[in-house]
Order: structure tokens, then C-alpha cells, then sequence
């Protein structure tokens, strides 16, 4: 059937295939989400309804007091076989495969985590192996990644990603997510407020660069992270209405990222930063904080940056000037400065890229000429930083730099040479091109430090 071509409620694009007016096709395998008040009971009901007889469920000895024990009770009082494994090996690696494969019933049909990012990233992958479904139980909401189809492990010593696969159903209840911690709940509405940002770069990408666009996943993803938005101020409350709605827009922009085939409307240029960040953490040997607390720290500077923009005179002909002594050895000489290590995959991705090339950025400061008004726009209709800021604060979350421990020569690296993470158009590239990058961010970091 055609995608609808305004936003309906999520449970109408699972497991659903869908032609587009954008020319792709569109498919997101997840076939039940269950977000409210007590929706742990739809466990045994959704394992029932899709014939699965003996379940193996995945948690540590806190998501087990929080929510595994109940489920295990709601599992029995339901006649259906259950067994439930409490981490002994939390490293997250080997060892918890290990643990995992040797108490495994041999009948189990349906593996279940029950908890957040390791302990789903663990099941994602152990049910993709042993060739079983999985169900999520969310014991928090703290990013978009529940309906990912990548896993996460440490495979000797380091951090691997891996393709697994999508879960069968999602299940929050409100009743178990309103008692997460600040942080977390934090985390969660930062991972959203990205958004805002991100579609900002998909939206400029399509009049810049011409990328392909899919208008109703936009409008989708936009339409939820608003509803979301009028409320979150009651995140602080722990409403039980409001923590589920953050939940299933982070669920949403996860099947939005499903249905697309790729990240692009769920990451722009917030997301680059908090890579950035955690790469240079783990070259530090440093623990970074949250993924979705990053995001949160990264729009408010790529709103600040776009803020500093609207008020700067843009100078088309010094772009182009600047494009023409664009000199690459320069720019590899910075990139082994900011990235350590990490250098030669980022120049290696440049050299297939070709992003910074000077003919190719001729033509998008001829296209940014062209679509100026558009452009502006698009700025004006983002939110303040002030505006993203106070509702980050008012949950004791970080909103700046200097509180997640990023320090002014660091944020200076992360605003001129966090596009290089990703080979995607974004703002950073936009401010790039017209040659203000360095400029902006020099006023954003006087300001800040
Ligand atoms: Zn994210
Ligand atoms: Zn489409």
C-alpha cells in the first residue's frame, strides 16, 4: 500500500509494506509496540498471540527486581514455560554469550531482554545467532535505539558493532519507566530533541545537495518529536502520560530509520559531535556519559551555531574564494590532530567521500546562492537554544560542553572537524562550505568559556 500521506498512530507502519511518492519502498519488520500504564501484561498475551511456547529471558539483578521478576510471574500465571537468566557476566562479551548459550533452554522459541542498551544490544545479537525472535521489555527509555537492527559488543576489549536484528514487539510500561532514573529519562527527551536538528540537515542536504528526501517520514518523525515536545516539561513529574510519549518517539524514530533503510532521519550533525565525543573518550580510556545526554549537549551547539549564523553576513564570492585554495594536505594535518588514532578511517573516508573536493562545494555555494531564503527559512523555524536548554535543566541533565566533561580545545575540534565522523551533509558541512565554520565557532566557544 502508499505510505499515508499524513502521520498516523505507529502501530500503523509495523510490519507493513509500503510504496512512497519519494520512489523507494518502505519496510519496518517490528510487529508490535505496547507503551502505558501496566503494559507488562501484554507479554504473555503478545507471546500467546504469535505462538511461542517457551520463552528465555535476558536481564542483570537490577532490571530483574525492576521488571523480570514480574514478568516471570505474569509468564507462570499464564501457563506459558518461562526461564529467566540474571547476569552473572555483565562485561558485555564473550563471556556473556558464553553465559548465555550454556543455560539456554534447548526448546526456547522466543529470547526476551528485559532492561536497556547492553542488555538489548546482548539479546539483539545472541536471538540473531541462535536464530530466534526476540521481544524487548524497557525497563527505560534513554535512546532511539530499541528498534535498531545493530548490536553493540566488546569483542576482545573492544567496543565491535555487529547486523542482528530487529525485535518482534517492544514493550514499556509506564508504570515501570516513570521510576527510572533523572538521567536516564533525560537522556531519552536529548536523543529526541536531536531531531529537531537532524531533519534541519536531511531538509538542507535535499535543496544543497539534492540527496534523496522522503517528505512523510520527515513529517512523521517532525509531527512526533512536536507532540512530544508541548508536554515534556512534565518529564520532571515523572507523568506517567508524558515518559510514555518520550518512549514511543524514540520507538518511532527508530522504525522511521527502519522504514527509510538508514539513519538519516534520526542523525545529523548532534550525533556526529556525540561520536566524536565517544571516540575521543575511549582513546582517553575515559566512561563519556549517556549516548542520548551527548545528543542533548550537541543540538544546543548546533543551534547555537545556527543562531550565530542567521546573525552573520554570509559572503557567497569568499566562499567560493576560499574553495578555491582548499588545500588537502592542510586538512589531513588537522584531522591526525583531532582524531589521534582514530585519523586514518576518517581520511580514508574522505578519499572515497570527497566531500571537501572544491568543484563539487563550488556547486552547493552556487545552490545555497540560489536557495538562500529557503535556507533561512529552515533556520528560523528551529527552536532556541535557550529554549532546549531550560527544558533539559529543569531534569538536572547536562546542556553544555564543559558539564560532560568536553573542554574548549576539544570543542573546538568537535565544531571544525566533527563532520568529518560521517560522510553525510549537515549544517557543520553547510557552515564549512561558506567558509564561517571556524568563525562561528570561535564566538560560540568565547561565549561558553
Ligand atoms: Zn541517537
Ligand atoms: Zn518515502
Amino acid at each position: 500500500m502508499e505510505l499515508y500521506e499524513t502521520p498516523h498512530a505507529l502501530g500503523d507502519y509495523l510490519d507493513t509494506h509500503f510504496t512512497c511518492s519519494c520512489g523507494k519502498e518502505h519496510y519496518a519488520p517490528l510487529k508490535a509496540v505496547c507503551i502505558g500504564k501496566g503494559a507488562l501484561v501484554e507479554l504473555p498475551k503478545l507471546a500467546k498471540q504469535m505462538g511461542f511456547h517457551s520463552l528465555f529471558l535476558i536481564c542483570d539483578s537490577i532490571t530483574y527486581d525492576i521488571a523480570g521478576k514480574a514478568c516471570m510471574e505474569l509468564l507462570s500465571a499464564a501457563n506459558i514455560k518461562a526461564a529467566i537468566q540474571k547476569l552473572a557476566h555483565t562485561g558485555f562479551d564473550e563471556a556473556t554469550v558464553g553465559e548465555l548459550l550454556i543455560y539456554m533452554p534447548e526448546d526456547c522459541d522466543l529470547v526476551v531482554a528485559v532492561g536497556t542498551g547492553a542488555i538489548n544490544d546482548m539479546t539483539r545479537f545472541f536471538s540473531h545467532r541462535t536464530k530466534r525472535p526476540f521481544f524487548t521489555v524497557a525497563t527505560a527509555a534513554p535512546m532511539d535505539g530499541f528498534a535498531s537492527s545493530i548490536a553493540a559488543l566488546n569483542v576482545n576489549n573492544l567496543k565491535t558493532t555487529f547486523d542482528a536484528q530487529t525485535p518482534t514487539a517492544i514493550i514499556g510500561d509506564t508504570d515501570i519507566l516513570k521510576n527510572a532514573p533523572y538521567r536516564m529519562i533525560a537522556a531519552g527527551l536529548g536523543d529526541l530533541l536531536g531531531k529537531f536538528t537532524c531533519l534541519c540537515d536531511w531538509k538542507l542536504a535535499r535543496l544543497i545537495t539534492g540527496e534523496h528526501y522522503c517528505e512523510r517520514i520527515v513529517e512523521l518523525v517532525e509531527r512526533c518529536v512536536q507532540d512530544v515536545l508541548k508536554d515534556a516539561g512534565k518529564a520532571k513529574d515523572r507523568d506517567p502520560a508524558v515518559l510514555g510519549k518520550i518512549m514511543e518517539g524514540l520507538v518511532l524514530t527508530g522504525v522511521a530509520m527502519s522504514l527509510y533503510g538508514n539513519s538519516r532521519p534520526a542523525s545529523g550533525c548532534e550525533h556526529h559531535m556525540s561520536h566524536y565525543w565517544e571516540m575521543m573518550f575511549e582513546q582517553a580510556g575515559q566512561k563519556p556519559v549517556p549516548h542520548g545526554t551527548q545528543v542533548g549537549v550537541g543540538t544546543v551547539l548546533v543551534l547555537k551555531l545556527v543562531e550565530a549564523l542567521k546573525a552573520a553576513d554570509v559572503d557567497f564570492d569568499a566562499a567560493r574564494a576560499a574553495a578555491r585554495t582548499y588545500d588537502t594536505q592542510a586538512w589531513e594535518a588537522h584531522i591526525r590532530a583531532a582524531y589521534g588514532p582514530a585519523a586514518d578511517g576518517v581520511i580514508a573516508m574522505e578519499a572515497k567521500a570527497q566531500k571537501n573536493e572544491t568543484q563539487a562545494r563550488l556547486i552547493r555555494i552556487d545552490a545555497m546562492e540560489a536557495h538562500w531564503d529557503e535556507i533561512r527559512e529552515l533556520l528560523d523555524a528551529l527552536p532556541a537554544s535557550s529554549e532546549v536548554m531550560e527544558l533539559l535543566r529543569s531534569l538536572d541533565s547536562p546542556c553544555l560542553p564543559g558539564q560532560i566533561g568536553v573542554d574548549q580545545a576539544m570543542l573546538k575540534n568537535t565544531l571544525l572537524y566533527g563532520k568529518e565522523v560521517r560522510a553525510r551533509y549537515t549544517i557543520l558541512q553547510m557552515l564549512w562550505d561558506l567558509d564561517i565554520l571556524e568563525l562561528l565557532s570561535d564566538q560560540i566557544i568565547s561565549d561558553l568559556f
